[in-house]
């Protein structure tokens, strides 16, 4: 028997080599091993099982580790199609499908020694004075944990076995799974009368679970509901029907709106009382260990439904009949490093080769899915009303041009969004506030001499948190004092101050202007711990926090009856970022936020402050007219030729030494164009400067490729990269379909 093995480190290679007869019982594709590597031994997975190999002599494994192969053989392909279409090696593609803490199998199950008091058969031996103490102790608690014990007792572990020597204790090996939910306590749910909109788009997925045959199209849908159409019960019942089905599902939602919350309405539907592991969790707070147990659970079956953020999307259910991304577009779908993978379209491709059905649901479709909706590569279904038949909130447009006063400039409130606070304070109800940025002010200049104070390793200016009197880069995480006079040594002057807003200065503003009310902040520099998030958002549930102010943390997914007031500070902050997406990033934040208004008995209204008001995306926004917008950004997207109207690469060199790094990417354009001649709709721009010029001291240059299909580019950049020598100490990094595009 001969097994193909990609080792741990980056070789992007496979090797072969031969297994002992011993082993053949246990080796399947996506089993562990141990296999020497020159003089090493090293850790690989099983990635084929070859008839035979061009290689005469092949050395055999050392072992197998582990029980059972920890990848499903689907996975494993989905593995190799990501490698090749993202222009990454397969060992890359590998470490996100099988997260570190399951591949190493360091963590283990967390088998913790219990010590239990048992009465000696027999005579009970003779015990010292501090053993017999010991004893008596044990027997009050009967069993707990050793260390525990120990603790508790400040013995050590050999006076412990001498207990167990004596007849008086046992210790022993327990397994314990370790929940992170086990705390919770949750009411479970019923489904719902479906309405007649939510009974349509569910009788459609149905029959796409329903049918039998193999699909040459991936049998996907768009299922576009304005915010509290109810698409979560819609969801829950077609999960439903997969379990019905003997198969499994995965749910995508954000990492930001992985909130107890959500985790909860999944909960309530599946996995109460004996059915309690039904449902597994996959975030990045896990602990390794947590994460070893969630993945276990899923690889055994015991597990049928994961709800987790995007690499949740290679999680090892089989069958699996069902992957829901709630939020299609969102931008943290895409992941940032290699592999630069997309979950929403790795869910279309991994349901495709495994015959299940894809659900992507949001109130703001993405341009591209929406696109593919209409040109009926996707099923679209459309939910245009609220559930329960509340109006979607009115949408007000403050023109901030007007507001700023000769002596004062600029406020950071509008009259009337000030006028509507206080009303919502007289009446007890609730506030969010929201501005996408965080700190006190995004700058601090000097107006004499026009000084900016930037981060020294990025293109960037740092922000100003006065709380701290620090200044920050929010890219690399540089701080510094913040000075009291200008630091130009001609110039000094007292006058330096801040420019722009930020969260902080938004709730430093509105203490002032509200002191008795009870506000809240939210977002990263609040958020110290795990449990910060919980806290405040159930202190503003129970409407003990009259105002919430937050970054896009508070954007998404939430859901409080009693706010019935939304304002957003800056809608332009988003417009005025250069990129090609800027517009629609805009729209779908004013909408999201928007859509957490009004969600209960009162009727709700937003506030959107902005300086150019009658750009489209905001007009758009305010007329909850998804449709006009996405018309009018198509026909900017095809004179522009950007996504979707064609596709994207993107190429980034990054480098210390500007000269060497532009030399660097002169050649590389060569041999790309000299490799994507034949490409239908091939053009390419640059090399030229990153809009980040420099990050981390490293300079930055791009190279940007369009194409009508993206897999055959793929292929040529990565032939491209595998034939090209760089000099050292230039990187070079390929994002397929970039949604960043700094
Ligand atoms: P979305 O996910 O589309 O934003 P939700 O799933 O949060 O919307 O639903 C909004 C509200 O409507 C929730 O409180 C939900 O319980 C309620 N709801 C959903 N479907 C129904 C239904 N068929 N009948 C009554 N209430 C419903
Ligand atoms: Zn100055
Ligand atoms: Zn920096």
């Amino acid at each position: 028997m001969i097994v193909r093995i990609t080792l741990e480190i980056a070789l992007g290679k496979e090797f072969d080599y031969e297994v002992p007869s011993e082993f053949e019982e246990r080796i399947a594709l996506g089993s562990r091993v141990k296999v020497p590597f020159g003089t090493r031994q090293l850790m690989g997975v099983v990635t084929a099982l070859p008839a035979t190999s061009s290689f005469p002599v092949l050395k055999p494994i050392i072992d197998v580790v582990g029980q059972g192969s920890l990848v499903t053989p689907k996975v494993l392909d989905l593995a190799r199609w990501m490698a090749a279409y993202y222009c990454c090696p397969i060992e890359i593609a590998l470490k996100s499908v099988l997260p570190v803490a399951v591949r190493r199998d360091r963590e283990g199950w967390k088998k913790q020694l219990h010590i239990r008091a048992v009465e000696p058969t027999g005579q009970v031996p003779a015990l010292t004075e501090r053993q017999a103490a010991l004893r008596s102790i044990l027997q009050q608690w009967k069993e707990l944990p050793l260390q525990e014990f120990l603790k508790l007792t400040r013995s050590t572990a050999a006076t412990a076995k001498k207990l167990e020597d004596a007849g008086v204790a046992l210790i022993c090996r327990e397994v314990m799974e370790r929940d992170p939910h086990a705390h919770e306590h949750i009411l479970p749910s019923e489904p719902l009368a479906l309405n007649q909109e939510q009974a349509r788009a569910h009788a459609a997925i149905l029959a796409a679970m329903n049918q039998k045959e193999v699909q040459q199209k991936p049998n996907v849908f768009l299922l576009h509901g304005v915010t509290g159409s109810g698409k979560t019960e819609v969801y829950l019942q077609a999960i439903d029907h997969a379990l019905s089905q003997g198969r499994g599902a995965i749910v995508l939602v954000p990492e930001i709106s992985l909130t107890p919350q959500t985790v909860e309405r999944f909960k309530a539907r599946f996995a109460v009382g004996k059915r309690a592991t039904l449902v597994a969790v996959l975030h990045s707070h896990l602990s390794d260990g947590e994460r070893h147990d969630e993945w276990h659970k899923i690889r055994e079956g015991r597990a049928r439904i994961v709800i987790g953020a995007r690499s949740a999307v290679f999680a090892p259910v089989d069958p699996l009949g069902l992957i829901i991304v709630d939020e299609e577009h969102e931008h943290s779908y895409k992941q940032e490093e290699a592999p630069r993978y997309h979950a929403r379209d790795v869910a279309v491709v991994r349901a495709q080769k495994e015959g299940a059905v894809v659900v992507l649901g949001s109130a703001t479709p993405s341009m591209e899915t929406y696109h593919h909706a209409k040109g009926g590569k996707y099923h679209l279904l459309e939910m245009l009303s609220r559930a329960d038949d509340k109006s979607l909130p009115w949408v007000r447009v403050m023109d901030m041009r007007g507001e700023g006063r000769h002596d004062k400039g600029i406020p950071i409130l509008s009259q009337q969004l000030k006028e509507a606070i206080d009303q919502r304070l007289e009446k007890r109800e609730q506030t969010m506030l929201f501005l996408n940025r965080r700190g006190y002010a995004s700058s601090l200049q000097c107006p004499q001499c026009g000084y900016v104070a930037g981060c020294p390793q990025c293109s960037l200016s740092l922000t100003y948190h006065r709380r701290q009197q620090r200044l920050r880069c929010h890219l690399c995480g540089h701080d510094e004092r913040a000075p009291i006079c200008c630091p130009v040594d001609t110039c000094r002057s007292a006058e330096i101050r801040f420019a722009g807003v930020g969260t902080e200065r938004v709730e430093d503003t509105l203490a002032r202007l509200y002191p008795t009310a009870s506000i809240r902040r939210m977002d990263s520099d609040t958020l110290k711990k795990k449990e910060d998030y919980k806290r405040i958002l159930t202190e503003f549930r129970q409407g003990k926090v009259d105002i919430l102010i937050g970054t896009q943390m508070i954007a998404k997914g939430l859901h409080f009856p009693n706010v019935t007031l939304v304002g957003i500070i800056y809608a332009d902050l988003s417009l005025h970022i250069p990129d090609f997406r800027a517009g629609e990033r805009t729209f779908q934040l004013i909408t999201q936020v928007a859509g957490r208004a009004g969600r209960g008995e009162v009727e709700g209204d937003v506030y959107v402050q902005s300086f150019t008001p009658f750009h489209p995306a905001i007009q758009y926004a305010r007329r909850h007219d998804y449709v006009g917008f996405y018309e009018q950004e198509w026909e900017f997207r095809e004179q522009t030729s950007y996504p979707p109207a064609l596709r994207l690469a993107l190429v980034t060199l990054r480098g210390r030494q500007e000269a060497k790094l532009k030399l660097s990417a002169d050649h590389l354009r060569q041999a790309i164009e000299g490799a994507t001649q034949d490409i239908q709709g091939f053009s390419l721009a640059g090399p030229a400067p990153a809009p980040l010029e420099r990050a981390e001291n490293h300079y930055r240059y791009q190279i940007l490729m369009r194409a009508q299909r993206m897999s055959r580019l793929s292929a040529r950049l990565a032939g491209v990269m595998d034939s090209m020598r760089l000099p050292q100490g230039v990187k070079v990094s390929i994002d397929i379909d970039p949604v960043n595009l700094y």
